[in-house]
């Protein structure tokens, strides 16, 4: 069965999926956007499982990620990615946002989650251009879910106006 992929505008946080993203810093300590609203809806055991990753393995590299239990959250998990800051495209930020993709469905898949949810990535306070970013990440969700079986649906959700129309476009 082809993967579903599906557009919201709204708070990730409310989203009823298998697994939610959260847009993570490194030091897996919580921060703002995306992060601090899910750690803020979801409670303390979030919080908790991450300072045992970061014990454990000293925190997560850009485009990398982690998963952890969802606390109060309706989702059953959390996977934890930490974007690339925009740095005028001088770097890898583009391989590092697929990336982040990638490695969030792969963890997803290892862990036997069927539906996820994505916020978008990058495009807040590490100011990655949202175009660039949407047109990213549909890319890479489209080439992982065409050669893995096992996602039915993944969901985008767009905080922003500007987010969702640029989907709304690619879509
Ligand atoms: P980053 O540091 O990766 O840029 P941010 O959290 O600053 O992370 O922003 C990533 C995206 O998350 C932005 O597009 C922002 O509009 C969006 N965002 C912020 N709060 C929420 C939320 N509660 N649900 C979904 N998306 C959110």
């Amino acid at each position: 069965m082809p993967t579903r992929i599906s557009l919201i505008k709204g708070d990730i946080t409310r989203i009823q999926a298998d697994a939610i993203v959260n847009a993570a810093n490194s030091s897996l300590l919580g921060g703002g956007g995306v992060d601090g609203a899910i750690h803020r809806a979801g409670g303390p055991a979030i919080l908790e499982e991450c300072r045992q990753i970061r014990n454990r393995q000293g925190g997560c590299a850009t485009g990398e990620a982690v998963i952890t239990t969802a606390g109060k959250l309706p989702a059953r998990f959390v996977i934890h990615t930490v974007g690339p800051v925009w740095n005028k495209g001088n770097n890898t930020e583009e391989a590092l946002l697929a990336s982040c993709y990638r490695n969030s469905l792969q963890l997803a898949l290892d862990n036997g989650v069927n539906t996820i949810a994505f916020p978008n990535i990058s495009t807040g306070i590490y100011h990655f251009p949202k175009d660039k970013a949407a047109a990213i990440a549909l890319e890479t969700v489209r080439g992982f879910t065409n050669t893995n079986a096992g996602i039915s649906e993944v969901i985008f959700v767009c905080f922003d106006d500007e987010n969702f129309q640029l989907y709304q476009k690619e879509l």
